[in-house]
């Protein structure tokens, strides 16, 4: 059995470093820090939450160097990148520090007679996050920031492959005055950590990755009578249609389907092109994917680094052949490159349809699909012919037709003329096998908390 935690660089195959997975007391002692701290933290007045909000950010930004380096030597991302990463988790801490306040104060409801009604958002207690390693600042800091405001305790539960960047979180959050082991890192097996969802200090769990991963979790969660949130990729559709400007598309797309070596739930997976010009984007595409240089993560020359994990890149090669296998034909790439470092070719396949692999599943890495479409209801009926429903993306010089279009596409959400993207003040989830649940905005901040009802004759 494994017992340990690795941490090795995807771009040159060395051991950064192992964690033994913690002992039974020390996962003891781990919740009960957690709930104490939380009944501390909630028990504090907002202003004081805020103002250590606010200290966070701006340690986040001063160690900015230190934390792009561990991310870009734990999972591979470019270093450009990995700083754009710290910055935006920063920006997002700063919005939820602005705005929050004003979402989680008591909201009065009018009724008929001279009652006075009014709901309050209260925390509900520890909440477990069980993390990828895609964005390994990013998504803790997109779940923690809203789920601590209101007052909740947070325990990450990341992935292995991150731990580094899991402390150093811990710690930014320490540094920042929030009560010691408010915010806790569980390193354990997936077993530990069911027994962790059952304990009753847990209130509830949110999860980001693989749909395995989040039926596995919920379902434990749900014989326990937990609330959980799932984010569990997609399968985002790209439609480009015939009246689109398709330079600016091609652009976007080569940025949306590559960011993060296509290590994104909510990258464009599958191009779906009307055929007027599906010739003219496939052909503009290829030539500006070839442009792309794949390497070290560290020479800003680079745009695309490895892949996470030698296995990730393994079932994404399979993937690959299976669908080449189906009758899709390769129009770029489509090989492992050799030599230490997961890194693999950004490749284009094309003629790709429904019942082969690249549609069907979730490519996880730099592989785009295409899929012509007869007209605009076939890229429709394509975009929708998924298990995901994360994001989508519309291309057409007609914003009120792309808005008519939005309301019949299957996902959480619609990017006209740009690409799937998130920020502080817009939701972010799935519908279909994406999951439930939103994470950021509003909804976010909400979503972790007791709305009570408080009713006064
Ligand atoms: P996983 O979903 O297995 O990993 C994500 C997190 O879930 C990790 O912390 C993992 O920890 C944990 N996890 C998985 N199974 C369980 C379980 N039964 N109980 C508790 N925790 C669990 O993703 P992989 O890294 O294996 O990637 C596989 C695929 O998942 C990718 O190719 C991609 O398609 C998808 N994915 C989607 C992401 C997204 O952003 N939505 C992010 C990452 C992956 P542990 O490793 O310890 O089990």
């Amino acid at each position: 059995t494994i017992d340990v935690a690795t941490s090795r660089n995807p771009a040159t195959d060395e051991l950064i470093a192992t964690y033994a997975f913690q002992t039974a007391d020390e996962v003891e002692g781990m919740l009960a820090g957690n709930n104490t701290a939380f009944r501390l933290w909630r028990a504090t007045p907002m202003s004081k939450r805020v103002e250590a909000y606010r200290r966070l950010s701006a340690i986040l930004r001063e160690r900015s160097e230190n934390l792009a380096g561990i991310i870009t030597a734990e999972m591979g991302k470019t270093l450009a990148a990995a700083r754009a990463e710290v910055e935006k988790c920063a920006a997002t801490i700063d919005w939820i520090a602005t705005n929050g306040p004003a979402i989680l104060a008591d909201e009065p409801v009018s009724v008929e007679n001279d009652d006075q009604v009014h709901v309050s958002y209260l925390p509900i207690g520890s909440i477990l996050a069980v993390m990828p390693w895609n964005f390994p600042l990013w998504q803790v800091i997109r779940a923690s920031g809203p789920i601590m405001l209101s007052g909740n305790g947070f325990i990450l539960k990341h992935a292995p492959n991150v731990m580094g960047s899991a402390y150093a979180l811990q710690d930014a959050y320490e540094s920042a005055g929030f009560p010691k082991g408010l915010f806790a890192n569980l390193i354990a097996d997936n077993e530990t950590v069911a027994e962790v969802i059952e304990d009753d200090r847990i209130a509830a769990v949110t999860l980001t990755g693989s749909m395995r991963a989040g039926s596995a979790v919920s379902a434990i969660a749900g014989k326990a009578l937990k609330k959980s949130l799932l984010e569990l990729g997609g399968s985002d559709a790209f439609i480009v249609l015939a009246d689109a400007n398709i330079d600016l598309a091609v652009k976007a797309g080569v940025e949306a389907r590559f960011q993060n070596a296509g290590q994104v739930c909510l990258a464009a997976k599958r191009f779906i092109l009307e055929k007027p010009i599906a010739e003219e984007f496939t052909q503009k595409f290829i030539a500006a994917v070839r442009l792309l240089n794949v390497g070290d993560p560290l020479d800003p020359q680079n745009r695309i680094g490895p892949m996470a994990r030698k296995d990730l890149r393994d079932e994404l090669h399979h993937q690959v052949e299976r669908t080449l296998a189906a009758g899709a034909t390769l129009l770029l790439g489509g090989n492992k490159i050799a030599g230490p470092g997961n890194f693999y070719e950004p490749t284009v396949l094309g003629e790709v349809g429904p019942g082969m692999a690249a549609f069907d599943e979730e490519t996880f890495g730099p592989v785009a699909a295409i899929t012509i479409a007869d007209d605009v209801e076939h890229a429709i009926e394509l975009a929708n012919t998924s298990d995901y429903g994360l994001g989508g993306n519309l291309w057409t010089s007609d914003v009120s037709r792309a808005q008519r279009i939005a309301r019949r596409l299957e996902t959480g959400g619609v990017f006209i003329n740009g690409f799937s993207a998130t920020n502080a003040s817009i939701p972010v989830g799935g519908v279909k096998k994406s999951g439930y649940g939103r994470e950021l905005s509003h909804f976010g901040l909400r979503e972790f908390t007791n709305a009570q009802a408080v009713w006064a004759k």
